[in-house]
């Protein structure tokens, strides 16, 4: 079995830190890695992977355990879920979507302002969303992008809910929807239409059932990468949710993004697998042990070593800064932990790209045939910097701007 991204000992892990990384990796080798070439191959999602994740208990990690999940902290999630983007990135990226859906309305609830009987029904709420989770393997999506500015966080969404009895009638449109056509319910984020202006401050978070009337899927899905993720686009039209749909209280969401900013680096542990199997996966074949493949060595060329020396130095400073990262989440960051996480999901999501191309570089050109990983790692590995709200760019222009300028201040 390969050796953990995170040593327990070394990283002073907790003992559920070191259990649910340890159940990923096993799943992650033994599960994910035989099939993920399909996945990919076809563009069609890892249907089997979900029923296996479901018996292993892993769609409810990060449901409390008073609920009846493995209650997992964002850090032990983040490193469950590097493990499992070593072995196959569409499973983990999706799974990621699924998991937040319950992460974000469960740990990442327990610090922020709700008064105590909104507290008890979103309580109640949320229980309805984990029951059907742990009970039916109930899938979960996050559609959020509309292809606008609202996802990077700068305005309103454009997808409305307005009130009606008993509920709400959703209009609007999602692209790169993750899971489209697979997810169970997907977890919009929309904002409520009061009849005047849009303001992000009545961001509501829905979980609208797939087969709800007025929910449709179109366009294709022929993507450079994470191809499994099946990253179709939603319409809906005049669909009508109940009341129990709100995975959050209203202003929840808007509340959660201003004061708990980590809640995005989220999309970064499936980029921090990458990085890692891009290592494991040229040491093996320069030591000519990749299994499949004829035991030709290659790791006695100065150049080889120098390549694996300079994937290991740049492996080793992301996982410090993407771990130091990782624990510094919880609300009301300082500013220095803020750019921190960006810098982290800068360095994730760009570094595994940078490794997964010196891989290959370093391998030479059997290594990029279909029947390897690492030509797919490569595709998958491009996609990380393109992840909105914390696309590569946004991240170094907030970097750049937050660390010139204190809040309020300008140059006039
Ligand atoms: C594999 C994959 C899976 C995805 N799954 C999901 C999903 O499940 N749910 C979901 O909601 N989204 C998902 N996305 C969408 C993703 O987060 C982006 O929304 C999407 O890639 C936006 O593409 P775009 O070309 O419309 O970006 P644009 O909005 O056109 O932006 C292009 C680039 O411009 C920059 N930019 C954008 N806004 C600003 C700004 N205000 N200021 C400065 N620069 C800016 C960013 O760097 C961005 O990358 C997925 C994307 C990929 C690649």
């Amino acid at each position: 079995m390969d050796a953990p991204i995170f040593d327990p000992e070394a990283f002073r892990l907790t003992p559920q830190e070191a259990a649910l990384t340890e159940q990923a990796r096993r799943f992650g080798e033994e599960i994910l890695a035989p099939r993920a070439a399909r996945w990919d191959r076809e563009a069609s999602f890892p249907t089997e992977n979900y029923r296996d994740m479901h018996r292993a208990g892993l769609l409810g990690i990060c449901i409390p355990a008073e609920d009846g999940g493995a209650g997992a902290g964002f850090r032990a999630y983040c490193m469950a879920a590097a493990e499992l983007g070593r072995y196959c990135g569409a499973t983990a990226l999706t799974w990621n979507m699924h998991v937040c859906s319950t992460l974000w309305t469960g740990a990442l609830t327990e610090g922020l302002e709700l008064d105590p009987a909104t507290r008890a029904e979103h309580h109640r709420r949320r229980r309805l969303h984990y029951d059907r989770i742990l009970r039916d393997g109930a899938i979960y999506s996050q559609p959020f992008s509309e292809g606008g500015a609202a996802a990077a966080g700068t305005v309103a969404f454009g997808t409305t809910a307005r009130r009606v009895d008993g509920g709400y009638l959703v209009n609007g449109k999602k692209i790169f929807a993750s899971l489209a056509g697979h997810a169970d319910y997907y977890g919009i984020l929309c904002t409520e239409d009061h009849g005047e202006r849009l303001s992000r401050r009545d961001t509501l978070y829905l979980a609208v059932p797939a087969q709800a009337p007025g929910v449709s899927v179109v366009g294709d899905w022929d993507p450079l990468g994470m191809r499994g993720t099946v990253s179709r686009n939603l319409l809906f039209k005049d669909v009508f949710v109940p009341e129990d749909a709100a995975l959050m209280p209203p202003g929840l969401y808007f509340q959660a993004a201003s004061r708990w900013p980590h809640m995005f680096l989220t999309l970064s542990p499936t980029y921090m697998g990458i990085a890692q199997a891009a290592l494991d996966f040229t040491i093996k074949y320069l030591r000519g042990e990749w299994p499949g493949t004829p035991p030709v060595k290659r790791r006695m060329y100065p150049t080889k070593q120098i390549a694996v020396a300079q994937m290991k130095v740049t492996l080793e400073q992301t996982k410090a800064l993407w771990f130091q990262a990782i624990t510094d989440a919880g609300p009301d960051p300082t500013k220095d932990q803020i750019l921190r996480a960006w810098a982290a999901q800068h360095s994730a999501m760009e570094n595994a790209n940078t490794l997964c191309a010196l891989a290959l570089r370093t391998c030479g050109g059997q290594a990029m045939l279909k029947s390897l990983p690492l030509e797919r790692m490569y595709r998958d590995s491009r996609c990380g910097s393109l992840m909105l709200p914390w696309t590569a760019e946004l991240c170094l222009d907030r970097i750049g701007r937050e660390a010139l300028y204190e809040k309020e201040e300008t140059d006039e």
